[in-house]
């Protein structure tokens, strides 16, 4: 029988988790030909979270948890919990039922099919405001069109894996994880499912705009250098423009001898450059900030309390954490 590890990153979710179990038993119950085995992630919540997940694992010999010391974040929670996964597959879902169990019968049929990877496509944004999907677009609009891997547009982080893929995963070292390009970039087959955007149960969605900003500027500079380029790209072109002004200014002057006007000329310069200059240090800037932050070599979480040791086989890479 297959092992199916269900990863479930729970941050203050104490609201929706009784609702989210008794969803998705009903619908895992009836796949008799696998094994489940939840591991719930804590993420540091403030509420009574981690009480409702030691009681569950206490009750339910198939779930197990891991308890973050603080709020590491959502990409943390999905990496501990692909590290502590042992099964030939793995479920990666929101606890605010917002990704709908029901489709795991489908996709456990797609890997069946020899797909490594399914994973679920958003068709609508119900329930977000304007803004955020027009941002939203436009981040995935300019992602693609300079990075060599594409991000489907609409993709959330509901998806089944085959143990090779997460193998090859967690191949992928790098402390400042942006997971959506990571799926992409270690390639295999994907199938994707079209279903419509569901609001979540209870609670509020932990994304605040300017945390999906960070989060989109991470995305572009862990995945693509194109930004760099187009900074050298720009620099070779005003270079290529100020020298030919120089020239025609010089000849001005040694045809038609010195002219003090040109403060206007002199200030749009001054303040076109500045501007230039300031925005590339910002590039640059930003993958400095990525450099630093790699070269720390911090974990990426710190578990401080799990359920792991209990069951022997599941001991993964506890205690090196
Ligand atoms: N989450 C988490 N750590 C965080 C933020 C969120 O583990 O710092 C979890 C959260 O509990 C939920 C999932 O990630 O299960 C998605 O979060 P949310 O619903 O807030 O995001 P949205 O659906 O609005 O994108
Ligand atoms: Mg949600």
């Amino acid at each position: 029988m297959k092992i199916v590890d269900l990863i479930v990153p729970c941050y203050n979710e104490e609201e929706t988790l009784p609702s989210f179990f008794q969803e998705t038993q009903k619908v895992l119950t009836e796949l008799s030909d696998y094994h489940f085995h939840y591991i719930f992630i804590d993420d540091g919540s403030k509420d009574k979270t981690l009480l409702h997940l030691q009681a569950l694992s206490k009750n339910y010999e198939e779930i197990d948890y891991l308890s973050f010391s603080r709020n590491f974040g959502k990409e943390a929670a999905m990496y501990a919990g692909l590290r502590h996964s042992t099964g030939d597959y793995v479920i990666i879902m929101d606890a605010d039922l917002q990704h709908p169990p029901a489709m795991i019968p489908q996709m456990l049929t797609a890997m069946e099919e020899g797909y490594d990877c399914c994973s679920a496509r958003r068709t609508s944004r119900k329930g977000e405001s304007f803004i955020r999907s027009a941002f939203s677009r436009s981040f995935y609009h300019i992602t693609n069109r300079i990075s060599s891997t594409k991000m489907a547009y609409g993709a959330v982080d509901f998806r089944i894996m085959s143990r090779a893929m997460i193998d090859s995963i967690l191949q992928l070292s790098e402390v400042e994880r942006f997971s959506k390009g990571i799926f992409s970039w270690v390639g295999y087959q994907t199938k994707w499912l079209p279903y419509e955007n569901i609001e979540r149960v209870a609670g509020t969605s932990k994304w605040s705009f300017w945390g999906l900003f960070k989060y989109a500027i991470d995305g572009i500079t862990a995945f693509s250098v194109v930004p760099l380029h187009l900074l050298s790209a720009m620099g070779i072109l005003i270079s290529l423009v100020a020298f030919i002004y120089i020239l025609i200014t010089l000849a001005q002057t040694l045809i038609f001898g010195v002219s003090v006007p040109g403060y206007t000329t002199t200030l749009c310069t001054v303040l076109f450059l500045g501007g230039i200059m300031e925005l590339s240090i910002g590039i640059l800037g930003q993958y400095i900030a990525r450099i630093y932050m790699e070269t720390k070599n911090r974990p990426v979480y710190i578990v401080q309390r799990s359920s792991f040791p209990k069951n022997s086989h599941y001991k993964a890479n506890f205690f090196l954490e």
